[in-house]
């Protein structure tokens, strides 16, 4: 299997290869060059029976035939995957996908463990220069890299985020790794940090002394594990309902949507994907009028989505042409009151406590009629307590992995806005 750029220039990459470089040359993102059909109805059925790591592996072979990793696969899967994915129905209609018991109790636990298993696995072309892993954060995801960089492999990371602009507890997950992580504090908003990494990345200096790898959510070892989770749970879905299923999904940078658009392009059992975005609406606006307009970046209570220009709708595009993506995706926006609101009320209704993202797929579930649906959790509340606890008028117990996080000491180093401030310290 190769893999080619949304921009359909440059050559085609093998997966190890293109997993290394992150973006593609043309500036696009990689794609697979086809999607494997052989996961038919009939083998379906042996693979309804499988664990959540056994079925991964047993699926993402297609996706590297002909590369090195394809036979660390099992391993990988095993060793990434070491936490539950729950699926509970509520009714007839309604199940919930909880994908928040991995380490840093959110979603991104997945593509991050299994990046990093697939990076230490590669071996480094040039081995004079070393591994170093750069991340620019606004929240979940340099948590869940830091996590997974120092729980899975030795390579050093760096992760750079906006001083004074996230949560308390986001910032423990992203400052309390010890000597293998240095967090930085950017006097400045997300876009500066992302600007200093893509300057790195594209510096001379930076890359005489490093082999520089890109953790960002544009990845393809970050989106290739979240489309193992969808096919799995609409076959588990399919096993006890006999009926497919639509995914609603909390979306910001859209790996997620596109992620669970692949696993219904393999033949899994999904009739459709629905995102739920917060007030930040390029998403919910092309599906109303059928054009693309990037918008500035508006701050929410769901903060991890966040995005006004979502990189991955690239992909989306990609995967299928206009017309035809309107019959398999739609969008919707829903605004803070809203997410507020329905806290209170799923917390009435069915007694499960939800985070403001979780929030936005329970909201949009309400105006949809035909299901039966499964919405997708993607962070645990007691990450997000300064906006639920005031909600539901109690506190949130906190998961072992999290009250873990909050114990330790925490170490991060304030730097101005600019590369050069970050090239003196390595
Ligand atoms: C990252 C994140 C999202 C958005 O996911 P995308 O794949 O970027 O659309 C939603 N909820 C939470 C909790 C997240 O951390």
């Amino acid at each position: 299997m190769n893999y080619i750029s949304t921009r359909k220039k440059g050559k085609p990459l093998s997966a190890s290869a293109a997993i290394m470089k992150g973006l593609a040359s043309d500036g696009g993102l990689f794609i697979p060059e086809a999607f494997p059909q052989e996961f038919s109805q009939a083998s379906q059925a042996k693979l309804e029976n499988l664990s959540f790591p056994e079925f991964a592996a047993e699926i993402l072979q297609p996706f590297f035939e002909g590369d090195d990793l394809k036979k660390k696969l099992s391993d990988i899967c095993q060793k990434a995957f070491n936490f539950p994915l729950i699926l509970k129905a509520v009714d007839s209609e309604t199940s919930i996908l909880e994908l928040f018991h991995g380490p840093t109790n959110a979603f991104k636990d997945f593509g991050a463990r299994f990046l990093a298993f697939c990076i230490d696995s590669i071996t480094n072309q040039d081995s004079t220069k070393p591994k170093l892993v750069m991340v620019a954060t606004s929240g979940d995801t340099g948590g869940a890299v830091a996590a997974a960089f120092t729980q899975c492999t030795k390579i050093p990371v760096a992760i750079l985020y906006p001083k004074n602009k996230i949560s308390r507890r986001q910032e423990k997950q992203l400052t309390s790794w010890g000597d293998q992580v240095e967090a930085f504090a950017v006097e400045g908003n997300f876009d500066d940090c992302q600007r200093i990494v893509k300057e790195a990345f594209l510096s001379e200096d930076w890359n005489k002394k490093y082999n520089l790898i890109s953790a960002n959510s544009i990845n393809l070892a970050r989106l290739l594990p979240q489309m193992c989770y969808f096919a799995y749970a609409s076959l588990l879905h399919q096993k006890s309902t006999k009926q497919k299923v639509g995914f609603i999904i909390p979306s910001g940078n859209l790996g997620n949507a596109v992620a669970a658009l692949w696993a219904q392009k393999m033949g899994f059992p999904i009739f459709q994907v629905v995102c739920a975005h917060n007030a930040n609406q390029a998403v919910s606006q092309f599906f109303a009028h059928q054009v693309w307009k990037p918008l500035t970046t508006i701050q929410t209570l769901a903060n991890a989505m966040d995005v006004g220009n979502p990189s991955n709708f690239e992909r989306m595009k990609a995967l299928c042409e206009t017309p035809e993506l309107l019959i398999k995706a739609q969008a919707f926006s829903v605004s803070d009151e809203e997410i507020k609101k329905t806290i209170i009320q799923v917390k009435n209704d069915i007694e499960e406590v939800v985070c403001p993202h979780t929030a936005t797929a329970f909201s949009v579930n309400k105006k949809l009629k035909a299901g039966p649906w499964i919405l997708i959790a993607t962070a645990h509340p007691a990450k997000f307590e300064e906006i639920v606890e005031p909600l539901i008028g109690r506190s949130i117990d906190i998961p072992v992995n999290l009250q873990e996080i909050l114990n330790k000491a925490s170490k991060s180093i304030t730097i101005k806005a600019e590369l050069f401030a970050l090239q003196k310290l390595y």
